[in-house]
């Protein structure tokens, strides 16, 4: 066809996207659209909507990944097609994620790290589920070698995360949530005793406590329940939140004894894509040793002419997450990691020193011994803002940086925390700080009237 008879009113790839139909009308909301758009003008609208997401690497409420390297974007979309269930078909990414987890259990000091069993998952949640799982059929089995009763089974913890809630509600274990007495900011041995029975299942301890960014004292606690055990007869295990620990403790807190080490540790789990550095959507859970994990958990599926041993709630999932956690492994190392996470953690205490200078705000945590983090409450005097308005006057400048209350029994308190992550710079900081200030300032001079309303924020 001679190229003056092609109607060029149909290209719509030579036109200016926004020139194009598309453009000019608004986006589907409810129903599925008739027709079809170039692929270019869809990929600029649907891009355009996320502009109103707000900027990542200025969140500061999050503990997940929002900055990788060039090479982490490369690899998850050279792994876009790969289902990580599907063992067989892809077996170096199984093979990748099983190297993944002896890493794991090797950094976690599990005493046979080559042998112990372990997967990837979601997220903490999942992975917290799996762990919970592991502890009721444990429990459960025990009870009726007994002969006792396995009916009413409980879990005790400090300040979890919601996905001990869940776990707690969708598997019927009662959780009782130790209330924080006085100061204190997680569980303490001396909780242990009188929320602790024959029917516990477990105790959580967290590293690195989702309100404030504290780790729990798991050694400790582990000493209390072998005390507990020789007392009264009860042998409670733990299992470590370690969402966020997990990647931090290793390497800047190398002292500090939280992990398999303590035979009291079953499990442990952590998200890969907080301070593991991966993106996100994956999670880790590790078992100190094989016989940690009941055999009647595991499904054996034949599958595509294998055995497929699976343990895990979800069934197919992307398995860029994981090859990524393997590029970091290599990518960084033992030093790189300690490098990234001590320039966090050496942030983190900087701005802590600096904002506790302003005067309006006393440190609930410094900084120090936990998480690359702060979190620090108003003091007692009227101050004429409450911290939702700084979080909401910050947001004029694009920081998102949560205010809540304490959990039970310190609802009465709220904080403001602020989470230093991979690729939030000294200067990134110091920028923030002067925002804060400007903020202070400004609502100094302009007391709000009417304190904006308790926003219910989800802790991610
Ligand atoms: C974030 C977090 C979770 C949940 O992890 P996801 O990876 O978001 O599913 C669980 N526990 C703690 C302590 C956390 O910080």
């Amino acid at each position: 066809m001679p190229i003056h008879h092609v109607d060029l009113s149909d290209q719509s790839s030579l036109l200016d996207i926004y020139a194009t139909k598309a453009s000019q009308d608004s986006l589907p909301k409810y129903k599925l659209p008739k027709g079809r758009t170039e692929p270019r003008a869809a990929y600029a609208l649907v891009r355009d909507e996320l502009m109103l997401d707000g900027n990542s690497r200025q969140n500061l409420a999050t503990f997940c990944t929002t900055w990788v390297e060039d090479e982490v974007k490369q690899l998850m979309a050279d792994a876009v097609d790969k289902n990580m269930i599907d063992k067989d078909e892809y077996p170096q990414t199984a093979e990748i994620e099983n190297r993944c987890v002896h890493i794991l259990a090797d950094l976690w000091n599990a005493e046979k790290s080559r042998e112990t069993v372990g997967c990837s998952t979601t997220g903490s949640s999942e992975a917290a589920m799996l762990g919970g799982l592991a502890f009721k059929w444990q429990w459960r089995k025990r009870r009726e070698a007994e002969g006792k009763d396995a009916s009413k089974p409980n879990i005790v913890t400090g300040p979890v995360q919601i996905c001990w809630k869940k776990f707690a509600r969708y598997f019927d274990v009662e959780i009782r949530e130790v209330p924080l007495e006085g100061d204190a900011l997680g569980i303490t041995p001396e909780d242990l005793r009188a929320h602790c029975d024959e029917n516990t299942i477990g105790v959580v301890a967290t590293l690195g406590v989702t309100f404030t960014g504290i780790y729990e004292p798991v050694e400790a606690l582990a000493k209390e329940l072998d005390a507990i055990q020789k007392d009264l007869g009860f042998d409670i295990p733990i299992h470590v939140d370690a969402a966020s620990g997990g990647f931090i403790a290793p390497f800047i807190q190398r002292d500090l004894v939280w992990d398999f080490r303590i035979k009291r540790v079953r499990s442990i789990n952590a998200s890969g894509h907080k301070y593991g550095l991966a993106p996100l959507g994956v999670g880790w859970v590790i078992w100190s040793s094989k016989e940690d994990l009941p055999e009647d958990l595991i499904f054996h599926v034949d599958y595509l002419g294998g055995d497929m041993p699976t343990f895990a709630l979800n069934f197919s999932r992307p398995g860029g997450e994981i090859i990524a956690q393997y590029y970091n492994f290599l990518r960084l190392g033992h030093d790189g990691y300690t490098a990234v996470q001590q320039a966090c953690s050496d942030t983190a205490k900087w701005l802590g020193v600096e904002l506790a200078k302003l005067g309006p705000f006393e440190m609930v945590y410094d900084g120090i011994g936990g998480l690359p983090a702060v979190a620090y409450k108003l003091t007692d005097t009227d101050h004429g803002f409450t911290l939702y308005d700084l979080s909401e006057r910050v947001r004029m400048r694009g920081w998102q940086i949560a205010s809540y209350p304490l959990p039970s029994n310190r609802q009465d308190t709220v904080v403001q925390r602020i989470l230093i992550r991979h690729g939030v710079s000294r200067d990134l900081a110091e920028l923030l700080l002067d925002d804060i200030i400007r903020a202070i300032d400004h609502l100094k001079k302009n007391p709000v009237p009417n304190s904006v309303a308790k926003p219910s924020f989800h802790h991610a």
